[in-house]
C-alpha cells in the first residue's frame, strides 16, 4: 500500500467539514490518531461518549472504505440516514434489502463508490459477498458493540465469533473493534477473537464530574427511609432503585404516605403498565421513580437529580450505570449507595437464580421427562416446575429451561387461548444421564458474576476516591480524585497516604493476624475474636486468655511484637477506618477481614490509609514515635467515638460534622474537665462546644471515676 496515498483528508478539517464540530470530545483524538496511523484498537468509551465518530472520521480520512459491523438493524439505518444528510458517500447491506438492491449496492461498492457501508455481523457467511469484499480497497474494519463477541458481556452474539476468521480471509485489514463494556475479560475476548495485531487499547469518557457519589453504611431498613426522605426533600427529582419487587412497593408506599408522588416499576409489571409509568415519569408528571434494575434502558430525562441505591447492586457496571442516570444535563447531582452488607445477599440468590447448577439443569429435564404428555410437552408453569422438580431458587428454573433451550433439547410454545407459555422436548429420547451441557462455562459464569458482585462490595468498603476507583476498574488509568465523592470530602482523606514498604508489611502482618483468628466459609470471612484478643496475639501477649485458647501457637503469634500495644491499637482503627476490616456484632463485636483486606493481606492490592503515630521501623515516625501515644486511652477514644457516631446519627449528618476522628483523639489525649479546657482543643469551637461538648465531658468523667 502507498502510504503517500493513505490519508486524503486531516481527521480536524473532516471533523469541522462533515460534523461542524470544533473539536474532539474525550479520548476521540486519541483514538483517531492511532487509527490514523494505521493501527489495530480497541476502543472503550461509555454510551454517548461519542464511539461513531471514532471510525466514521477515519473512514472519511482514509483511503478506500471502511466496513462497519453493528448487530442491530435498526440503529444502522439512523447511523446511515444521520450520514447521509452530511452529504457523507454511505450505504448500508442487509437482509431487509431486495436481492437486486443488494447486488446493485455491491457492484457500487466494487466501483469504489462508497467511503462507509453498513453490514450485519451474519454478512460475512455468504460466499458472494465475501468474494466482493476481497476485490475491494478496505481501510478500515470498524467492529461496534464489539462485547457482542464475548460469552462474559450481556449480549452474546454467536456470529460475531466468525469475525476473526472473516478478519482472516480478507487478508487482515486494519480493525478497530469498540465497545461501551470495559471489564477486563470481555477486552480479552474481544483481542482474543479478533486477533488483532498490535493493538492500542483506550478506555476514556467514563468519567462524570457533575455526579458526587456516596456509599453510606446503613443498617436498618427505617433508617434508610429517613435518609432518602432527605434526599428526596433535598434534592426533588430522581430515581431509587431497589433489589426486589417487594421492596419498591415498600418504599414506594412509604414515599406515598410521607406526601411524595412517585411511580412504581418492576419487571412484574405488564408491558403496558411499564410504558405508562416510564412516561409518566419522563414526561416529568411525576419526579420520582422506584424502580428495580428493570428500568431505565430507555429513560431519558436528562433532570434527574439523585439516584439512590437502596440496596447494593450486583456489580460495578450496573451501579455506575444506574448511578449514571443522574445528572444527564450535566448540572450536579447526587448519587447514594445505602449499604448494608447483608444485602448482598439478594445479589446472590439472583446469581444463583441466572446461573443454576447442573444438578438444577437435570432435575427441571427429568421433571419434563417424566411428566410431558405423548406429544413431549409440558403445560406447567415455571412455579409448577419448580415445585415438581424440587428446585429450590424459582429464578433458576426458568434459568435451566434457557440453558436447555441453548443445548437444543427443549423449546417454548404459546399456548392457545392463554398467556401461558408451555416446555416441549425436542429429543425425548434423550436422557437425563446423556444431557450434554457445558458444565465448565456453566461455573466459569457463575464465578465471574460472584467476582462481579465481589468488586462491588469492595468498592463499598474502599475509602479512596469513588470516581478514581470506578475508572480505574473500567480500566481508565491515573483518574485524577474527584473532589465530590464521600471519600473524597471525607476531611480525613487530607491525611491520607501511600504506604511505604515496611508500613505495608506491618498492615499485612496484622490482617494474616486476623486470618488465623477468623473463620472462613466459603469466600466469606467470620470473626471469631474481639480486636483486644487479636492485638494480644499480634504482640505476643502471654495472657492467660491466650495461652488457654492455644493462641500463642498460631504463625502469627508475636510477630507484631516490636510494637508497642497503643500503635497495634491505633494500627487496628485505622485498618477498620480504611476498611479493611470489619466488625460483625454477634453477642460481642467480632472483627474479621473485609473482601479488600483479604486482597491487601495476600498483596495484590494497596491502599493508602492514615498511618497511626508510634510505629516502630517505619521510617516516618521512628524518630516521632510519640511518647504520649503509648498511653494513648483506646477505652475512652471507643466511647467518644460512640457518643459521637449517636449524635451523628440523631442528627443525621455525617461523624465528622459533629467531631472528626482527629478531634476526638486530641480529646482523648488531653482529657478536659471543662468547657474553658476543651475549647483549647483543635476543632472544638464555640458552636460545636454548645451543642455537643455537655455530653463527651459527662463521658470523661465517668470514665475517669471508672464507669
Ligand atoms: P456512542 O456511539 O458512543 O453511544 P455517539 O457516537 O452516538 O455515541 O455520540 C454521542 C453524541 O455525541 C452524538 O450526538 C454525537 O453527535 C456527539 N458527538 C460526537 N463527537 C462529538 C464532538 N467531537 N463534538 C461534539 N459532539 C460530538
Ligand atoms: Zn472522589
Amino acid at each position: 500500500m502507498n502510504t503517500d496515498t493513505r490519508v486524503i483528508m486531516e481527521p480536524l478539517e473532516a471533523l469541522q467539514k462533515y460534523f461542524g464540530f470544533d473539536c474532539f470530545l474525550d479520548g476521540q483524538a486519541d483514538v483517531i490518531e492511532n487509527i490514523v496511523d494505521g493501527h489495530d484498537g480497541l476502543v472503550v468509551m461509555p454510551t454517548g461518549g461519542g464511539k461513531s465518530l471514532c471510525y466514521q472520521l477515519p473512514a472519511l480520512c482514509l483511503n478506500g472504505v471502511t466496513v462497519v459491523v453493528s448487530p442491530l438493524i435498526a440503529l444502522m439505518k439512523d447511523q446511515v440516514d444521520a450520514l447521509l444528510s452530511k452529504g457523507v458517500a454511505v450505504t448500508l447491506i442487509n437482509s431487509s434489502l431486495s436481492f437486486e438492491e443488494q447486488r446493485d449496492r455491491l457492484s457500487r461498492l466494487k466501483k469504489g463508490e462508497y467511503k462507509l457501508i453498513y453490514v450485519a455481523p451474519e454478512r460475512f457467511k455468504s460466499t458472494s459477498f465475501m468474494d466482493v469484499m476481497k476485490e475491494v480497497k478496505i481501510s478500515l474494519f470498524a467492529i461496534d458493540e464489539a462485547h457482542c463477541l464475548s460469552q462474559w458481556g450481556h449480549d452474546f452474539r454467536p456470529e460475531y465469533m466468525k469475525l476473526g476468521a472473516a478478519l482472516e480471509a480478507l487478508g487482515k485489514p486494519q480493525c478497530v473493534a469498540l465497545t461501551a463494556t470495559a471489564t477486563p475479560v470481555v477486552r480479552a475476548d474481544i483481542l482474543k477473537v479478533l486477533r488483532l495485531t498490535k493493538p492500542f487499547e483506550t478506555v476514556s469518557g467514563f468519567s462524570r464530574p457533575n455526579l458526587s457519589l456516596s456509599i453510606t453504611p446503613i443498617e436498618k431498613v427505617h433508617q434508610k427511609f429517613a435518609r432518602i426522605k432527605k434526599i428526596v426533600s433535598e434534592h426533588k427529582t430522581g430515581i431509587i432503585y431497589c433489589a426486589t419487587r417487594k421492596r419498591v412497593e415498600e418504599v414506594a408506599e412509604h414515599l406515598a404516605d410521607k406526601g411524595v408522588s412517585c411511580v412504581a416499576y418492576h419487571g412484574g409489571m405488564s408491558d403496558g403498565e411499564r410504558e405508562k409509568t416510564q412516561n409518566v415519569f419522563i414526561s416529568k408528571q411525576v419526579d420520582v421513580a422506584v424502580a428495580t434494575n428493570a428500568f431505565g434502558m430507555g429513560i431519558d430525562r436528562s433532570d434527574v437529580r439523585f439516584v439512590i441505591h437502596f440496596e447494593i447492586p450486583g456489580s460495578v457496571e450496573a451501579y455506575y450505570q444506574e448511578a449514571g442516570r443522574a445528572g444527564r444535563d450535566g448540572e450536579s447531582a447526587v448519587c447514594e449507595l445505602l449499604f448494608n452488607y447483608a444485602d448482598t445477599r439478594t445479589q446472590e440468590f439472583f446469581i444463583e437464580g441466572v446461573n443454576p447448577s447442573y444438578t438444577t439443569i437435570a432435575a427441571v429435564y427429568q421433571h419434563l421427562l417424566n411428566h410431558a404428555d405423548k406429544e413431549f410437552e409440558l403445560r406447567q408453569t415455571l412455579d409448577e416446575i419448580k415445585e415438581g422438580a424440587s428446585v429450590k431458587n424459582g429464578m433458576a428454573v426458568g434459568a435451566a429451561i434457557g440453558a436447555l433451550i441453548r443445548a437444543g433439547y427443549v423449546e417454548r410454545f404459546d399456548i392457545p387461548q392463554s398467556r401461558a407459555k408451555g416446555t416441549r422436548l425436542i429429543q425425548p429420547n434423550v436422557l437425563t444421564r446423556h444431557l450434554n451441557i457445558d458444565r465448565v462455562a456453566l461455573e466459569l459464569k457463575d464465578k465471574r458474576d460472584r467476582e462481579k458482585l465481589h468488586a462491588m462490595v469492595e468498592l463499598a468498603y474502599s475509602k479512596i476516591c469513588r470516581q478514581k476507583w470506578i475508572l480505574e476498574y473500567f480500566g481508565e488509568p491515573n483518574a485524577s480524585v474527584c473532589g465530590t465523592c464521600d471519600c473524597c470530602i471525607d476531611e480525613d482523606a487530607a491525611d491520607r497516604k501511600e504506604l511505604s514498604e515496611t508500613e505495608n508489611l506491618i498492615v499485612r502482618k496484622a490482617l494474616s493476624g486476623v486470618a488465623r483468628m477468623s473463620k472462613k466459609s466459603g469466600d466469606k470471612w467470620e470473626g471469631v475474636f474481639g480486636k483486644g484478643r487479636i492485638v494480644q496475639m499480634l504482640s505476643g501477649s502471654k495472657s492467660q486468655d491466650i495461652i488457654r485458647c492455644r493462641l500463642d501457637k498460631l504463625t502469627t503469634y508475636g510477630i507484631l511484637s516490636q510494637q508497642s500495644t497503643a500503635f497495634l491499637n491505633g494500627l487496628f482503627r485505622a485498618l477498620l477506618d480504611t476498611g479493611l476490616v470489619c466488625i460483625q456484632k454477634k453477642q460481642f463485636p467480632l472483627m474479621t477481614l473485609s473482601p479488600l483486606g483479604e486482597e491487601v493481606m495476600i498483596g495484590t492490592k494497596k491502599v493508602s490509609m492514615i498511618w497511626p503515630a508510634g510505629s516502630l521501623g517505619s521510617k516516618s515516625s521512628v524518630a516521632s514515635a510519640e511518647v504520649r501515644e503509648v498511653g494513648f486511652d483506646d477505652a475512652l477514644y471507643a466511647k467518644l467515638r460512640e457518643v459521637r457516631d449517636s449524635i451523628a446519627k440523631k442528627d443525621k449528618v455525617p461523624t465528622y460534622v459533629v467531631f472528626s476522628n482527629q478531634t476526638l483523639e486530641h480529646i482523648t489525649r488531653l482529657k478536659p474537665r471543662s468547657e474553658d479546657a476543651a475549647l483549647k482543643i483543635k476543632g472544638i469551637g464555640s458552636v460545636k462546644a454548645e451543642r455537643y461538648l455537655d455530653l463527651f465531658l459527662r463521658v470523661i468523667k465517668n470514665h475517669e471515676m471508672g464507669l
